[in-house]
């Protein structure tokens, strides 16, 4: 039987060591952190996960600042929130919730949020230093997903690892912090065309295409550790909505361990954005430590480490 890789009881203790660091902050005298929440329009599940955002902060005593804004507002209106929001010193992270009105460019909006402030990780960058291996802050499910192999596999050296998927926000950045924990790392996608021969070998496979049950539990090597990012909500056969994820959970009780979705990788990624949050106002508070304005070393990302 597979182990289950409990994405929520990970992602509780994590909150817990965020909320210590909180503290500690409000005991030396600064003020809590704060996260500024933007949301344009009306779009149904970024209220959701916007609204599940605001309850995790109050839980670990994050102040979180929300931004409603109407659908037909401008851009130039969205980045002049932006740049005020830049400048407040109240504000550690800043949070644009996606997607965005299609008036609206999003690239040059998530462009314009400080680096220091950019806890989503996306701002170039940030990018730049993930790939470079030197820190800054790094993309929520990307580090939700590593903490979690993590806990079941903690060193990585050597292993074989196939990232399905090669998106900005998951793929990418996933296989970027899989190399630096010295991986062998398989970037796979639509186009590949051996994917169950490669998957076959792995030690570890990171689903992340959104394409449900598409890892056959055939394509799993006995004692592998599965990591399921997929999320597509499908109508079961009792006409309820159900959530799968991209591997066949039912076929791959032969894996050593896996994440169930829901439960697995959802909620670290917000757990991660409370970490982020939390880390960019300690490293706003001091003036010597890099603040993502430019491209001096950032700290190194032990600093996230889950035990
Ligand atoms: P995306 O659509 O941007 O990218 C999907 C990638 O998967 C592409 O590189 C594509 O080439 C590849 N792909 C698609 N179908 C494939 C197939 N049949 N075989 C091999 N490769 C295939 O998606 P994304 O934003 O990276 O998200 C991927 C999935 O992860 C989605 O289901 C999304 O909902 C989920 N997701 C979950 C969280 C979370 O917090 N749990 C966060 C982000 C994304």
């Amino acid at each position: 039987m597979a182990d289950i890789i409990d994405g929520r009881a990970i992602a509780r203790q994590l909150d817990e060591k965020t909320k210590a660091q909180v503290d500690e902050l409000l005991a030396a005298g600064h003020p809590a952190p704060g996260l500024a929440v933007i949301l344009v329009g009306e779009d149904g599940a970024s209220q959701v996960y916007v609204r599940r955002k605001i309850k995790a902060c109050e839980k670990v005593g994050i102040n979180s600042i929300e931004h409603r804004l109407p659908a037909d507002t401008s851009q130039e209106h969205l980045l002049a929130l932006i740049d005020t929001l830049n400048k407040d010193k109240r504000v550690h992270g800043i949070l644009c919730q996606v997607p965005l009105p299609p008036h609206i460019d999003t690239r040059l909006v998530l462009r314009s949020i400080s680096p220091a402030k950019d806890v989503d990780g996306f701002h170039p960058v940030n990018v730049g230093r993930l790939t470079t291996g030197v820190g800054g802050i790094v993309p929520c499910t990307p580090l939700g997903v590593m903490l979690l192999i993590e806990s079941v596999l903690p060193d990585l050296k050597g292993k074989d690892v196939v990232v399905i998927g090669k998106s900005n926000i998951v793929g990418k950045p996933v296989a970027n912090l899989l190399l630096d924990a010295e991986a062998t790392v398989t970037v796979t996608h639509i186009y590949t065309e051996n994917l169950p021969d490669l998957c076959r070998k792995a030690d570890v496979v990171v689903a992340a295409a959104g394409a449900p049950e598409l890892v056959k539990g055939w394509w799993v090597k006995p004692g592998a550790v599965l990591i399921d990012v997929g999320i597509t909500r499908v109508m079961g056969e009792d006409g309820k909505e159900k959530l799968l994820g991209d591997i066949a959970f039912d076929e791959v009780q032969h894996a050593r361990a896996v994440t169930p979705v829901p439960g697995g990788v959802g909620p670290m990624t917000i757990s991660c954005l409370l970490l982020n949050t939390v880390q960019a106002a300690k490293n706003l508070l001091e003036p010597e430590a890099p603040r993502g304005d430019d491209y001096a070393d950032a700290p190194d990302r032990s600093m996230y480490s889950a035990s």
